[in-house]
């Protein structure tokens, strides 16, 4: 058993910066990064599955996914911040010091920031883990400016999907929205307004099955749920927006979580509702899902976490 000040549970751009501030603030925090064989868990979060990143501000030629998050976990050793390469399998927030274990290991921890991010719902098809980051994407705001005068296609049917398009309508030539039945589960306002715009096609009843492309994704087969037709869309990007899921099970019955699951901070701060305990990043963000405001709620947890530990409540 160790025993930290501080235990951050997750190691995307939040919990990566909250390290730096915490571990600058002499807290030598202990990072529970994950495990690098997870698709939910794995060191480095969400940016470890994209290639070109270029709207994190400070690299104005762009900068790979993982190669960013190098310099961020660089950035916190440097500082003296611990990691263990490892996932943490179940936490103890019923009295202090909490209690972490990851499997037989234990740590106890005056205090304790969460930022084990969100995992985007994936189509579930073999071909999704070679063409991620080649033509395939999950994010509308990071990945599509790459598709310049292309053809590309959004399956899903949510306000995601229908607001991924019209976003997507800036960039591409025309984008095809896949959805599976006839009808968009998106709110009337953002359908109305998609089915205004004369570059998004909409394809009913249909779901995609397969993605045609080595190294580059060159199209998508999909297939009629009504008439079993199968054909190939000539597309060169597919972004998948069928909805996201937040990393809290390990939290579930401890911290106030909203329906959807995403852990619930107060307004303004990091604050959860177990005294101590901060959440930052995805895993209380549905709405930005940014590597840069991720940074930027992991320096508030860490701020948030050295006050809280200062004034000895
Ligand atoms: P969502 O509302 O759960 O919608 C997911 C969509 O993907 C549904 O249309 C669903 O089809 C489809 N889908 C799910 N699994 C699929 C699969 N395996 N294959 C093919 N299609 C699949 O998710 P979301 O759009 O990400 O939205 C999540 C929440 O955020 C919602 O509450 C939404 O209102 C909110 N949101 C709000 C805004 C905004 O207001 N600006 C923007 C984005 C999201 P079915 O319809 O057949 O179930």
């Amino acid at each position: 058993m160790s025993h930290h000040h501080v235990v951050i549970v997750g190691s995307g751009p939040a919990g990566l910066t909250a390290a730096i501030y915490a571990a600058r603030a002499n807290l030598q925090p202990l990072v529970i990064e994950g495990e690098p064989s997870s698709t939910s868990d794995q060191p480095g979060g969400q940016l470890m599955l994209t290639t070109d990143v270029e709207n994190y501000p400070g690299f104005p030629e762009g900068i790979m996914g993982p190669e960013l998050m190098i310099k961020f976990r660089d950035q916190a050793m440097r500082f003296g911040a611990e990691f263990l390469t490892e996932k943490a399998t179940s936490v103890d927030f019923s009295e202090r010091p909490f209690k972490i274990s990851v499997r037989e290991k234990q740590f106890t921890a005056e205090a304790v920031i969460v930022s084990t991010g969100a995992q985007s719902l994936m189509l579930g098809l073999e071909a999704e883990s070679r063409l991620l980051g080649y033509g395939l994407s999950t994010c509308a705001t990071c990945d599509g400016f790459f598709f310049r005068d292309q053809e590309i296609a959004v399956a899903g049917g949510g306000d995601s999907a229908v607001e991924e398009a019209t976003f997507l309508t800036k960039f591409a030539s025309k984008v095809t929205l896949i959805h599976r039945r006839d009808t968009l589960r998106a709110s009337k306002i953002m359908q109305e307004r998609a089915f205004k715009n004369p570059k998004i096609d909409f394809m009913w009843n249909t779901v995609v099955e397969d993605l045609v492309g080595d190294s580059k994704l060159e199209g998508a087969v999909v297939r009629n749920v009504q008439t079993d037709e199968v054909s190939t869309l000539p597309v060169t990007g597919l972004f998948v927006a069928i909805g996201h899921r937040p990393n809290t099970d390990l939290f579930k019955g401890l911290l106030d979580m909203d329906d959807n699951g995403y852990l619930i901070t107060k307004p303004g701060s990091t604050l959860t509702n177990v005294p101590g305990v901060f959440a930052c990043g995805d895993v209380q963000d549905h709405t930005y899902r940014q590597a840069v405001t991720a940074a930027g709620s992991g320096c508030m947890a860490a701020i948030d976490c050295e006050r809280w530990l200062e004034a000895g409540d």
